[in-house]
């Protein structure tokens, strides 16, 4: 903890171990709802080793988040859609010089929204797409508005967390950049959700950096996005996760009903970015489904059971929809985690056209989006980092499974967890806390689960998991 403002820093201690307590007591849930599957499904019994269960501790309300859960305004969310929708077209081929219409007045817009905020480092983060002979006909400038809150622990401040959306909008002929394109849900939602974390997390610190993006070119071939990770790979800048916010506004079903209570989050199980050599040693693990961006996801279902959010993830374990792609992809080829939100089911009618406007946005569900991101981010930012070069020993055969990492490199690490789920399972399943030391040994086979480890601090924040390697 470094300063008295730090979210968490509130948390009292019997909360802190209650949190701790109740999120092998929900994987136990998980596993029980798992094993309700047709017996022929069902892998090896649970394993041995893991805590029991209390119950008691699910139950603990409010959590220390609620202030900043709170704070979160449906009303100021959708204002800052209607007034972006008001720009007329956000088109990224659009007028730069009017300042009512087109992209250059809305990002300017965006930017001293962001620069109300005197905690946070504002700046228009500019880049020139040369002419693509496609959907940039010429040299474009490109520009992502960019609100960083600078992380307050200086063993965590270099790792940063991003939760971007894209501001630009069109119609359905790419090119039109001159008639109306609303864009109230793609992506003006995903906008207002940066606008409002950003709003009401920079009353707040936190360990490590937050940063806050509204992204350009997004339509026109992801561009903003692109240049913005090619940048920060080649300034070696450790952006840890990134949360893509893109259609996140409409919980509607065109077949009729509404899924109000639930958000799909994206995920890749392999890294894009991976060499032959990383592609085999996955294979030789049977790592297809633990790259960095699925541990993010997994990382929000678990915040979300354990903040006990309005909104439930649902985890879908591909990079994005069929025929479609976004912003969190170039980051995820430049090797960083990275995972898209986007609601139930999309109204693909009013997409990309002049009826995707605010009334079809519910700004109550907006809002239960913002708040289950700002948890994410909370818990992200002020856990300690994933432990480095966690491994399974394989020296030997053995029926039971030795492991070993490294230490996560902030002061305030208490101890560390080992997690592991049957090779079946979508999500971790069971949890040993093995405190401060740097190796383990667990009574369960290596043949037969997935192992990973995460680290925690005093106040009871987890990291994401890192998942196991072997050596000998
Ligand atoms: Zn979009």
């Amino acid at each position: 903890m470094t300063t008295a403002d730090r979210t968490t820093s509130h948390q009292p201690r019997a909360a802190a171990r209650s949190l701790k307590a109740a999120l092998p007591s929900l994987a136990v849930l998980a596993l029980a709802a798992a094993c309700a599957e047709p017996p022929a499904a069902r892998a090896p019994a649970p394993a041995p080793g893991a805590r029991a269960a209390t119950t008691a501790a699910v139950a603990t309300r409010p959590g220390p988040l609620a202030p900043l859960l709170a704070e979160v305004s449906p009303a100021r969310m959708r204002a800052s859609i209607d007034r972006l929708v008001a720009f007329g077209t956000r088109h990224t081929l659009s007028d730069t010089a009017s300042a009512t219409r087109g992209i250059g007045a809305a990002r300017e817009w965006i930017r001293r929204d962001f620069a109300e905020s005197p905690r946070l480092q504002v700046s228009f983060d500019r880049h020139v797409q040369p002419a693509d002979g496609a959907r940039i006909p010429r040299d474009t400038e490109v520009v992502n508005v960019v609100a960083v809150l600078p992380g307050a622990m200086p063993a965590a401040a270099g790792r940063r967390y991003y939760v971007m959306g894209h501001y630009d909008s069109r119609v359905a002929d790419v090119m039109d950049a001159t008639s109306d394109a609303p864009g109230a849900n793609d992506d003006g939602s995903g906008v207002a959700v940066v606008l409002e974390l950003a709003r009401v997390m920079s009353r707040r610190s936190y360990d490590a950096t937050i940063v806050f993006m509204a992204n350009a070119g997004e339509e026109q071939g992801l561009y903003g996005a692109k240049l913005h990770a090619k940048a920060a790979h080649e300034q070696h800048l450790d952006i840890r996760g990134v949360l893509n916010d893109d259609i996140v506004g409409d919980p509607s079903d065109p077949a009729g009903g509404t899924h109000d209570r639930a958000i799909r989050v994206f995920s890749g199980g392999l890294p894009t970015a991976a060499t032959p050599e990383e592609i085999a040693q996955i294979r030789k693990l049977g790592g297809e489904s633990d790259a960095p961006s699925r541990e993010l996801a997994r990382f929000v279902a678990e915040v979300a059971r354990a903040e006990h959010t309005e909104i439930e993830p649902t985890l879908v374990f591909r990079y994005d929809r069929f025929l479609r792609g976004g912003d969190h992809l170039p980051f995820v080829d430049e090797g960083y985690p990275g995972v898209r939100f986007t609601t139930v089911a999309e109204t693909f009618a009013r997409q990309h056209a002049p009826a995707d406007q605010a009334k079809f946005v519910d700004a109550d569900y907006l809002a239960r989006v913002a708040r289950l991101e700002a948890a994410v981010l909370a818990h992200l930012a002020n856990a300690p980092s994933s432990p480095p070069r966690a491994v399974v020993v394989t020296a030997e055969l053995q029926s039971d499974t030795s492991l070993r990492w490294e230490a996560s490199p902030e002061p305030d690490v208490a101890g560390y967890e080992v997690v592991w789920r049957r090779t079946t399972s979508p999500e971790w399943e069971q949890s040993k806390d093995v405190g401060p030391q740097l190796s383990a040994r667990v009574p369960v086979s290596k043949d037969d689960v997935f192992f990973g480890v995460r680290a925690y601090d005093k106040d009871g924040n987890r990291s994401p998991v890192t998942f196991t390697g072997t050596a000998r």
